[in-house]
């Protein structure tokens, strides 16, 4: 058994769904799980609804726009729309409904962000349907179970496991079809589990369903040693160890989300990175291997805040006053990404997430004088080369930087978000 995972990008216009289907035609036509995003940029649509929830004129555009965006998709794709139209009515009514109900904050957000991918696997099953590829569309949310901690919530690993046994036989039959990104709280209410993460929601079901291995079918050639966004030609890694994978997307590399990897490694399941445009290109193997000589690894997380806490009275930064940041921040469930401390300061720099943030400084402020800055990117280049060092210790904007004899990383002053 085989699980395959489709982003939003791969699933943004009708020709890139009739390219799903043909990828799947050619791969299995059972013994496959399918795990869906939402399509293009649904999710960033529904987020504007929710936060323009009180702002009847905005959310009315974003209503219609998710509305004419997925009955443009039906339309090119079906001869007879009314049926697949109907059914993606009835999850747009639920988002009407859900906004006009006395929900509130995250628990709102993950009620409404969440149709997005529903509504993406609805549209697909039909679709494979009138292409003779026969599915099973199945409620993610029946299997995936977490707390209640809305648009982050943790999974339940052992009630998980125990959810996902009934796919076995119908995984024989079939191919199941079902959404990533969401869960189910023990009390019935839809949770999210973070932006981006349909890759975990896949190898979850990888990992508790002990697949063969997991595809992630994506719109770059695999695995790089950089974005190709930010460097001409970045070279594709044809293997790489699971933990220069986790520790890529530790650093920010986001080509898979960071909670992919550990399910996956902790049964020993591959993961492939194929290239969804070019399916004969090899693509990445991640896997147990060792690779000699990795080139320079170049990791940018744009969108860093960097926040100094200064003692005020001439003490010195102690073990009492850092764990009251580390306090703070392990209750706001923030997590640094680089730290360093001076006598009378302690300096460290986190996503700038601006409730969050806010709160945090609210915190500090009780018993440091604190400072921030924002626009900031961290740039991580693990195995450094002496020419790779030089750059990017010597660019303009450096704010901080850290190194050890494997890994560099500077914080420098970007403006990006
Ligand atoms: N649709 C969600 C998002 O855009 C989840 C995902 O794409 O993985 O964040
Ligand atoms: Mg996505």
């Amino acid at each position: 058994m085989k699980v395959f995972k489709f982003g939003g990008a791969s699933l943004k216009t009708p020709e890139r769904i009739r390219h799903v289907a043909s990828i799947i035609r050619s791969h299995a036509t059972s013994d496959l799980l399918v795990v869906v995003s939402a399509m293009g940029k649904t999710t960033d649509l529904l987020e504007t609804l929710v936060a323009t929830n009180r702002t009847p004129q905005t959310m009315t555009d974003a209503r219609l726009a998710l509305k004419k965006y997925h009955y443009d998709i039906i339309d090119a794709l079906f001869k007879d729309t009314s049926f697949v139209r109907a059914a993606v009515d009835v999850q747009l009514e639920e988002i009407a409904d859900t906004l006009a109900s006395s929900l509130e904050g995250d628990l709102l957000y993950d009620q409404v962000v969440s149709k997005g991918e529903l509504i993406s696997s609805v549209i697909l099953h039909h679709y494979f349907a009138t292409e003779g590829i026969k599915s099973h569309w199945l409620d993610a949310r029946t299997c995936i179970s977490t707390d209640s901690s809305f648009r982050e919530g943790k999974v339940d690993w052992t009630l998980t496991a125990t959810n996902v046994q009934p796919l076995v036989p119908l995984l024989k039959e079939n191919i199941v079809i079902t959404q990533g990104f969401i869960g189910r709280t023990p009390d019935g209410f839809t949770t999210t589990l973070g932006r981006e993460g349909s890759d975990y929601t896949a190898a979850i079901f990888t990992s508790t369903l002990g697949a063969e291995s997991l595809t992630i079918w994506k719109d770059v050639a695999g695995v790089m040693n950089a974005d190709p966004k930010r460097f001409p030609s970045p070279v594709v890694f044809e293997e790489l160890p699971f933990k220069e994978a986790a520790e890529m997307t530790y650093y920010g590399a986001n080509v898979i989300h960071p909670k992919t990897i550990k399910p996956l490694a902790n049964k020993n399941i591959p993961l492939l990175v194929k290239n969804f445009d070019d399916p004969s290109l090899p693509g990445t193997r991640i896997h147990e291997c060792t690779v000699d000589q990795l080139p320079p690894l170049i990791v940018f997380k744009d969108n860093q805040c960097l926040i100094s806490c200064k003692v005020t009275d001439y003490t010195f930064i102690s073990e009492e006053q850092l764990s009251i940041i580390f306090h703070a921040l392990s209750e706001l469930d923030i997590r640094i990404n680089l730290m360093q401390n001076s006598a009378i300061s302690f300096s460290f720099c986190i996503d700038f997430r601006e409730s969050k943030v806010i709160k945090l400084i609210g915190r500090l402020q009780k018993r440091f004088e604190v400072y921030y800055n924002t626009g900031l990117t961290l740039i991580t280049i693990k195995n450094y080369d002496e020419a790779t060092f030089d750059t990017y210790r010597k660019q303009p904007g450096v704010m901080m930087e850290q190194s050890s004899r494997s890994t560099l990383q500077v914080l420098v002053k970007t403006g990006n978000p």
